[in-house]
């Protein structure tokens, strides 16, 4: 049975072959091969357009928009907080996924038309598409905190929760601390971007402060009532590794900041002052997600067909990666981003190119954090979708977890940046 999109395109194909007077249609138009656009080239959205033009090949055109002019990773960036890695160590250009058949294209999209099909980039142009794929990452809710939305507070309170400037900021902060300092972290209440992040981020701080400014604290502000993730592993570091350094505090619902003395208010816990205080706000889908009329729950994140990451509401767009509202215990993650990648390439080209659908996708997801500027633990998960439910589960019995931190689960950290660099971008 051909699908709807392979039918439109079809029809257009024997129109302009008419037209052309080519008879018979041996090989598609270039003018007519479907369109995929994706917008986003971080961990889901690189993953899909190279996926697409790979398994696609001459049979379709596939566009990358991207704002950013290389790819800066989250994962690793809290190495660089500690001062281990730099910079360099976490930026990759996106210029290499061109050798694969993609059209990269660096421009913001501001906007979608689904009716028309249409993404609007601020340069004017327009880009038409026959199926969209937005992976936009995430946006903040600055005004969601009293006192927040503020330029002297948001270059007060530096969230580095998309790695680039801010990364640099919070690390300029740390560095110019007083020793005897506070450095405090507020954590979001979940389902935020990568549940163990923000205590990655702790150690890695620590481990900084220990050495550079032994008499400093790192206070872990957390909104939720328990460390989400890899708890056992974390809470080892800070009573073994880091003792008198790293204070965890559960329950602290983050209210207000004051930008003039660096105090954080919350629902019931005591208020906290700081030397520097690390906020990540609140956030949900990626604006152009709201512009595609694709966010659909909470006002906060998108909803999708999880055989094909389509939206639930409009049809022929598709959202990965830290955009969604997740299946039961998904992670958001850059290794899940790039998963759902695939699932969604491999759904597009079904649609378009009338190939039969995958209908049992399986996902994985292997998350390491540096405990120091060496040693890492790791969680690891299967999930496979289930058709009565029409979600992801997770896979009983597949889901490990490191012993104990060490250097060898540190070096599998860093191979497996560099093969999702790889796999992303060629
Ligand atoms: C500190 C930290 C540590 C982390 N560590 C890990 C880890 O160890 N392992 C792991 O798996 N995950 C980790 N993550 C999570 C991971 O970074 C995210 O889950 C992942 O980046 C999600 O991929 P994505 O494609 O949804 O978004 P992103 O990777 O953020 O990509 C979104 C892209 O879209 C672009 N974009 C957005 N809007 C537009 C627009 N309108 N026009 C053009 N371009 C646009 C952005 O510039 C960006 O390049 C970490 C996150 C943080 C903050």
């Amino acid at each position: 049975m051909q699908t709807a999109d392979v039918k439109r395109r079809r029809a257009l194909s024997v129109l302009a072959a008419t037209a052309l007077g080519i008879g018979g249609c041996a090989s598609r138009p270039v003018a007519l091969r479907p369109r995929i656009v994706v917008v986003g080239a971080g961990y889901g959205g690189a993953t899909a357009a190279r996926y697409a033009a790979m398994w696609g090949g001459e049979a379709v055109d596939v566009t990358l928009v991207e704002r950013d002019p290389a790819f800066v990773s989250c994962p690793l960036s809290n190495l660089v907080l500690g001062g281990s890695r730099t910079m360099g160590d976490i930026t990759v250009s996106h210029e290499r996924i061109a050798r694969h058949g993609v059209r990269l294209v660096h421009d913001s999209a501001i906007a979608v038309d689904p009716q028309r099909r249409v993404v609007r980039l601020a340069r004017g142009a327009d880009v038409r598409y026959d199926r969209l794929v937005l992976s936009p990452g995430v946006d903040f809710f600055f005004d969601r905190i009293d006192g927040l939305d503020t330029p002297a507070a948001r270059e007060r309170f530096p969230h580095a929760w998309r790695a680039g400037a801010q990364t640099v900021a919070l690390r300029r902060q740390i560095e110019a601390m007083r020793d005897g300092g506070v450095f405090a972290i507020s954590i979001p209440r979940a389902p935020y971007r990568c549940p163990p992040a923000p205590y990655e981020r702790a150690c890695q701080v620590a481990w900084y402060l220990q050495r550079a400014k032994p008499r400093s604290k790192v206070l872990i502000l957390d909104g939720n009532e328990d460390v989400q993730s890899k708890k056992a592993l974390f809470m080892r570091a800070w009573n073994e590794d880091y003792r008198g350094v790293v204070e965890y505090r559960p329950d602290c619902v983050l209210t207000s900041v004051d930008a003039a003395t660096g105090t954080a208010r919350f629902e019931t816990a005591d208020d906290v002052t700081a030397d520097v205080l690390n906020v990540i706000p609140p956030h949900g889908a990626g604006a152009i997600a709201r512009s595609a009329g694709v966010v659909t729950a909470n006002d906060q994140w998108c909803e999708v067909d999880f055989l094909t990451f389509e939206s639930v509401k409009v049809p022929g767009v598709h959202v990965l990666g830290d955009a969604i509202q997740v299946a039961p215990l998904m992670p958001k993650s850059g290794h899940m981003a790039n998963q759902h990648g695939k699932v969604a390439a491999a759904a597009v080209l079904a649609a378009l190119l009338d190939r039969p659908l995958n209908r049992a996708p399986v996902l994985n997801n292997a998350c390491y954090s540096f405990i120091n500027d060496r040693e890492a633990v790791h969680i690891a998960s299967v999930h496979r979708y289930d058709a009565a439910q029409q979600t992801f589960v997770s896979v009983p019995g597949a889901t490990g977890l490191s012993a104990r931190k060490s250097a060898l689960e540190g070096e599998y950290g860093f191979a497996w940046a560099r093969a999702i660099w790889d796999d992303m971008l060629g």
